[in-house]
């Protein structure tokens, strides 16, 4: 029995990646505009961090955690989200104390979900977070980022933006309370999920997808109504700097968001091309969370793209340029034991002209079946080393994809002539 993959944690091959390095670069360039930096720290932590930070009782630390004793007897639980183990590396690092930061990372996550299309158990996140500020400009600043993204990426029309307010964690201790006084003088309407949730998470109800659930809720208290005075002002005025930021938006009273830590703001990037799985990114402010974790009280607001859902919306929409699929411009043919000829002319074309790829056909075989991998290759040119060209210090120039006459040019001169078109 050969050896699987585990479900839900997908190979990357080379035919995809290119759209990944696409995409990733496009991201980096954007973040690096608005003077954000790369962070990295560990896949794996204590699973104490992600308990604390995520919560007890969220679905992510109940039952999709990869959490395993190591040999010492210590639990630690692969990464479920990036959030936690950056607040972790910022404190331990003294990072937050008394400055201000605007970071981001990309890397695996971990969660025991079902596997469906943009549902993985291994998926990658590019995670924004801004620390040290509590103002509702970074909280704008976070969306411009990612609105100027959509627009790089162009996808902007394929994505829409929610926004809500979740108040303080008093406010949402209070709201809570009200919600569950309501769902429980109704629970056996309520679906046997949301049942469930009442006793553990009943915020999450309010996404709940079950059509009497929702209908059961339109009656329910309102969130807005339980926001104080400091976290209302917040909104607004973010919602301000997005109307004078010509960036549009929904106010959906129910987006509250999976996990605990979240305070005032909370929004979510959707799109109605994925399917169910429509979340491409998703973030909130959490003001709460470097002190929960044992830090100086700093505040901090961030998001997560979800880079499958974010390739699949490329591919869907097929908005990625043809050429990223093109990795090589030349493919160097030597026919006639000239393998070593064929190496060396290659490291100085490679140092003399650095804005090319070029692909030296190794292992030898017949003229025509060198050329047949040339054309394979997707090269524009085969650069051709024979006896005869070896002999005269030339080199057969073949335009593969272009009505050109192949020319023999002397090996000196084959510089200049790679340097002008590349
Ligand atoms: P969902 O509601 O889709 O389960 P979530 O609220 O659990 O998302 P977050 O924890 O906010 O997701 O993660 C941010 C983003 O990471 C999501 O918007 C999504 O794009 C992506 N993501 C989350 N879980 C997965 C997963 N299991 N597989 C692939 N992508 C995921
Ligand atoms: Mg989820």
């Amino acid at each position: 029995m050969k050896i699987q993959s585990i479900r839900g944690m997908n190979d990357l091959l080379p035919e995809q990646s290119a759209t990944w390095q696409y995409l990733e670069k496009i991201v980096a360039d954007v973040l690096s505009r608005y003077s954000y930096r790369e962070i990295r720290f560990p896949i794996l932590e204590q699973t104490e961090l992600f308990k604390r930070a995520v919560g007890e009782v969220t679905d992510i630390v109940e039952k999709e955690m990869y959490s395993f004793e190591d040999r010492n007897g210590d639990s630690l639980s692969l990464r479920p989200e990036g959030t936690a183990g950056c607040v972790r590396a910022c404190t331990q690092n003294g990072l937050l104390h008394n400055q201000t930061q605007r970071l981001w990372y990309t890397g695996p996550m971990f969660r025991h979900e079902r596997p469906q299309k943009g549902r993985l158990r291994q998926f990658h996140q590019i995670g924004v977070e801004a620390f040290g500020l509590t103002g509702p400009d970074i909280d704008a600043e976070l969306l411009l980022i990612t609105a100027n993204l959509w627009k790089a990426l162009k996808i902007d029309h394929a994505v829409s933006l929610q926004i809500n307010s979740l108040g303080t964690s008093s406010d949402r201790a209070q709201y809570r309370a009200a919600l569950v006084d309501y769902l429980t003088a109704r629970k056996s309407q309520l679906d046997e999920d949301s049942q469930r949730r009442l006793d553990s998470n009943p915020m999450r109800i309010l996404d709940s997808k079950n059509q009497d659930t929702q209908a059961l809720l339109n009656d329910a208290p309102k969130l807005a109504d339980y926001i104080d005075d400091e976290s209302r002002e917040h909104f607004e005025q973010l919602c301000a700097m997005l109307d004078a930021a010509n960036i549009s938006y929904q106010i959906n009273p129910r987006l509250v968001r999976g996990l605990d830590y979240y305070s005032k703001t909370v929004f979510e990037w959707v799109t109605n091309h994925l399917g169910a799985q429509g979340t491409v990114c998703a973030g909130g402010r959490y003001d709460g969370l470097v002190e929960q974790l044992g830090g100086k009280p700093c505040p901090g607001v961030g998001f997560a793209m979800g880079v499958e859902r974010l390739v699949l919306l490329l591919d869907e929409l097929a908005v990625v340029p043809d050429s990223i699929a093109q990795t090589v411009d030349l493919y160097l043919v030597a026919v006639g034991n000239l393998e070593l000829e064929a190496l060396v002319l290659a490291e100085n074309l490679r140092s003399q002209c650095p804005g090319i790829r070029l692909e030296c056909h190794c292992g030898g075989g017949s003229f025509k079946s060198q050329m047949k991998k040339a054309d394979k290759s997707g090269a524009s040119i085969a650069l051709i080393l024979g006896e005869d060209e070896a002999a005269s210090g030339t080199i057969g120039v073949k335009y593969l994809r272009e009505d050109i006459v192949q020319q023999s040019v002397a090996q000196d001169s084959l510089t200049k002539l790679i340097n002008d078109r590349f």
